[in-house]
């Protein structure tokens, strides 16, 4: 694969082909679509008949001029859109495994795709083993005879620790199983799939959007995995139904434009903030730092000109202590007390009582999640020297 042609550059290299020559694509209104003949109709429903539309939940333009821009990102043959990031990360599951399979995932995951695995897909037969996902020989020792999916995030959540995609998609190609990465942390500074993952996800709904006004996922695959997906017969986008609305898709697309500029500048902003905190003596966990585990693992796969991402955390000690942080943080303007990611304005979160709260106590615990644990998605800020100074200033009052 060229990397040229994936990536930022992917981003600018596409034309569309609006009808009315507008700069932007057209946006698709309608939910059902005519056929000048029956037999159309009919062929339409066996398979996709070039340039010939269904019914928006199967696909629609504008949702597939999104899912084209994420494929040529992510390069991948294609893709496919969802009403939001767990439906694109339940549709994979429940479409790659049966009762009796099991999955192999990263203990440190998203909570609700940790939900998901843990409490809902049992009920189905379907069981998963949790393991550390940066030890290569933990997860081989985890995989069975039953095991379908590896699954885990490139970047994790809350903790940041990085996988290396290489080493475990040879164990995925080793025991003929599926490796499903969701790369919402680090969109454009990975792309998964050329490091071996068959399937890449990424809740639009964080930095690919980047304006915390819409919900939305995408899976970036292979035709023919895509095509399963769509299955009117048996695919878990068509049936379980969480389709992305069109209106929603075409601002999507337009936002997603400015994402290499945007990823740039969350991750020159996090560099800086995170290096000033270690200096001042805080416990600062960041990919960019030299005293982060991960950080020679992201560079042997990274895109560099995208840097260590947007996300630190910081270990205020206690949950007491973080809360107060934060609540000062907000009061001085310095961003949002919120969940999410991918903002202009920095927002932040403890993620033990919150994002991660699927998680149990003593899970929490064993995987290093401390509950004075702040997760912070740097935000745009053009000053960041004065940013870091107040920032400092809030964490210094709170004698952590
Ligand atoms: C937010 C998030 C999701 C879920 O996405 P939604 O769009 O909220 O459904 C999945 N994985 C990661 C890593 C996330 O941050």
């Amino acid at each position: 694969m060229n990397p040229k042609t994936i990536g930022g550059s992917a981003l600018f290299a596409q034309s569309h082909t609006d009808p009315h020559m507008g700069v932007n694509p057209s946006i698709s209104d309608s939910s059902t679509y005519s056929f000048k003949s029956a037999q159309h109709m009919s062929d339409t429903f066996i398979g996709e008949t070039e340039g010939m539309y269904l019914y928006s939940r199967h696909s629609s333009p504008t949702n597939n001029a999104l899912a084209a821009s994420l494929a040529a990102m992510e390069g991948t043959q294609d893709a496919c859109v969802f009403g939001s990031g767990m439906g694109a990360i339940s549709a994979v599951l429940f479409q790659l495994c049966s009762a009796g399979d099991e999955v192999v995932s990263s203990q440190t995951i998203y909570g609700g795709s940790y939900g998901l695995l843990k409490n809902f897909m049992p009920k189905f037969g379907i069981e998963t083993r949790f393991v550390d996902f940066t030890n290569a020989e933990a997860v081989s020792q985890a995989i069975g005879p039953n095991t379908k999916v590896l699954y885990c995030e490139t970047m994790s959540n809350p903790l940041l620790e990085i996988t290396h995609i290489k080493a475990i998609s040879e164990l995925a190609e080793k025991h003929q199983l599926t490796l499903v990465v969701d790369n919402t942390f680090s969109p454009l500074i990975v792309a998964p799939a050329t490091q071996g993952a068959h399937i890449v996800i990424h809740s639009l709904t964080k930095f690919i959007n980047g304006t915390s006004d819409a919900i939305a996922g995408v899976v970036c695959a292979s035709n023919e995995f895509c095509a399963s997906l769509k299955s009117v017969m048996d695919g878990a986008a068509m049936l379980f139904g969480s389709t992305l609305d069109a209106q929603r898709a075409a601002t999507i697309l337009k936002n997603m434009k400015t994402l290499p500029i945007r990823m740039a500048k969350h991750s020159e902003n996090a560099l800086y903030i995170a290096k000033h905190l270690e200096a001042a003596g805080y416990r600062v966990s960041y990919p960019g730092l030299e005293s982060h585990p991960g950080k020679k693992i992201l560079e042997a796969q990274w895109v560099p000109e995208y840097g260590y991402g947007g996300l630190l955390t910081l270990d205020a000690g206690s949950s007491e202590k973080a809360n107060a942080l934060m609540e000062a943080m907000q009061e001085e303007g310095l961003g949002y007390l919120a969940v999410s990611l991918g903002f202009y304005k920095t927002l932040f979160s403890a993620s033990a009582s919150s994002t991660s709260s699927e998680i149990s106590e003593s899970e929490q615990k064993n995987m290093g999640l401390s509950s004075g644990l702040v997760r912070f998605s740097i935000g745009l800020d053009p000053n960041i020297v004065d940013y870091t100074n107040r920032m400092l200033r809030c964490i210094d009052q709170m004698k952590l």
